[in-house]
């Protein structure tokens, strides 16, 4: 493939910096990356957040007295956005399981959860995947795909940004929404072995079986551009496939090194990371072209 190798920061950078906040995503872009992959939900008042979670998560956020939660945590759709922004997302819980498997995320406390705007305004080049956060299994727990998609994208086309945005999501209902509003959007279609195995329900209605058993198949019917696969779940087949289709490939979450120099040997198109350093290094080594790092950029972009 001729395309520029697209290095993507999973929410930010999750293994050095707090997932999903703009002190993460600013401390990202001064290691380079061309793109940040985040996550995506809607407050009680309409308003597009970046958060990963339907629900607070245990493991990161703190009240404004400084306490931890403790489950059952109040979901996204149900706070304000004045109650979303109260919470201090800036540090993993210690002895967490979560802090274990980043035991070198630097905290940032005080880091909140930041609107979509604000994310979309720290840097005029880099591009973002936003990944529209719905699950046709909780219904309850967010606004319908479709309702969740038109608000992502009012804010994006505010912004001036759609033309360095791509949307995905697990759930297809939110991407085919979009598709049919604007079809020139780039659009990413994630799966993983669950949602391949329960695609009926995440594909609402379609299945592999009738695309021959083949994802990539299913991808191309929706009208491409990019499948976004679960590293573990990709064959180097299935990325062939996919490229004779005329589809990009970014798998996710790649952290080891080794996993990212064989799939780039393979010729993906790009992965997600939570360790941007590693994949330059690993990229450098190869002989492949860097994002270039940019420190101090996004200053304008704070809290308004
Ligand atoms: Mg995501």
């Amino acid at each position: 493939m001729s395309r520029r190798f697209d290095l993507q920061g999973h929410r930010g950078a999750r293994g050095l910096f707090p997932e999903n906040t703009l002190e993460g995503f600013r401390a990202a872009l001064a290691i380079g990356v061309d793109a940040f992959e985040l996550d995506v939900g809607l407050s009680a008042d309409g308003v597009p957040v970046v958060h990963h979670d339907l629900a607070l998560n245990p493991a990161i956020a703190r009240g404004p007295d400084g306490a931890w939660l403790t489950p059952p945590t109040p979901t996204l759709h149900s706070m304000t956005l004045a109650e979303i922004g109260s919470w201090d997302v800036g540090r993993l819980r210690p002895g967490s399981a979560y802090a274990a498997t980043f035991p070198d995320q630097q905290p940032m406390d005080g880091a909140r959860i930041p609107t979509l705007a604000e994310v979309l305004a720290l840097d005029p080049e880099v591009r973002f995947t936003l990944e529209l956060k719905t699950d046709p299994t909780r219904p309850d727990a967010t606004v319908p795909a479709t309702v969740l998609a038109e608000a992502a994208l009012a804010v994006v086309e505010q912004a001036g940004a759609s033309g360095r945005v791509m949307f995905e999501s697990f759930d297809w209902r939110g991407p085919r929404h979009l598709r049919r509003l604007r079809p020139a959007l780039k659009l990413a279609w994630l799966t993983n072995a669950q949602t391949v195995a329960e695609a009926a329900l995440w594909w609402d209605g379609k299945r592999p079986e009738d695309f021959g058993g083949s994802v990539p198949r299913a991808v191309a019917a929706e009208g491409g551009n990019v499948w976004a696969p679960a590293h573990e779940d990709l064959t180097e087949a299935a990325l062939a496939e996919a490229h004779a289709l005329g589809l990009g490939v970014l798998p996710w979450t790649v952290n080891q090194p080794e996993d990212m120099r064989r799939l780039i040997g393979w010729g993906v198109d790009g992965l997600i990371t939570d360790f941007p350093d590693r994949a330059r290094d690993v990229l450098r080594a190869a002989g492949m072209p860097l994002p270039p790092g940019r420190p101090g950029t996004g200053q304008m972009g704070g809290r308004a």
